[in-house]
């Protein structure tokens, strides 16, 4: 079947998205010989908006995704390659990111690892925005439809540190990933480089319709909650 129809809106198509943002996918030339992250990538057909409107933010959430401390070995080389060259063509980007910097020391829930790193203030609703997105574009590509209700992102990787308070702040963000997590555990995981991105879908309950989970570079985690009206 040959979509023309935006993910979003319905208009007809003008351009083709990628999903997640093609910059998170590392270039062949920036990897090993014969290693290819670039796999059947997945794509949804878009309208001028809405395809203006997502790349806007793809950058953004690509350098706050690659800020995270439980991220694998893909993205930490992936940051040293790419995203690098991308903060000398676009320092302001990075600037904004990190202003708001303090050292701290934070714990890998996973692990239990003890890290020293920086805690850097993130534009929420930039990057809750961009998760939508993804979700919106999901459920097209893998229903053949746009989605009509809303989409709620929960980014697990957004833990707050500097807080007196961060604890009890963290907690219900930590119950729910637990949740999705015991919820996900048989459901099929979709999406062709898993070192980089796949993403899994589970029906929901009495106030939720789906439920999705996406594993960018494995450690980074967010639970998107679809619902109708
Ligand atoms: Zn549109």
């Amino acid at each position: 079947m040959i979509k023309r129809t935006c993910y979003m809106c319905g208009q007809p198509k003008t351009s083709v998205e990628h999903v997640p943002p093609r910059c998170l996918f590392p270039q062949t030339k920036d990897l090993p010989k014969g290693v290819n992250l670039r796999k059947q990538l997945i794509t949804v057909p878009s309208c001028d908006l809405h395809n203006s409107q997502k790349s806007k933010d793809d950058e953004y959430l690509l350098y706050t995704l690659l800020l995270n401390i439980p991220n694998n070995q893909t993205a930490e080389n992936h940051f040293f390659k790419k995203a690098l060259r991308g903060i000398e063509r676009n320092s302001s980007l990075i600037e904004g990111i990190t202003k708001m910097n303090m050292p701290v020391t934070a714990v890998d829930n996973v692990t239990g690892e003890v890290h020293r790193t920086i805690a850097v203030k993130i534009d929420e609703k930039r990057l809750h925005s961009s998760l939508q997105s993804i979700g919106y574009a999901l459920y097209y590509h893998h229903f053949g439809k746009p989605w009509s209700g809303t989409v709620q992102a929960y980014p697990h990787f957004l833990i707050h540190l500097t807080e007196p308070d961060a604890r009890d702040l963290n907690a219900p963000n930590e119950r729910m990933q637990q949740c999705t997590e015991l919820l996900m555990e048989q459901c099929e995981r979709f999406g062709d480089n898993p070192e980089v991105f796949c993403y899994q879908l589970a029906e929901g309950n009495d106030s939720v319709d789906m439920i999705m989970y996406l594993r960018i570079y494995e450690g980074s985690r967010a639970t998107l909650m679809f619902k109708n009206g």
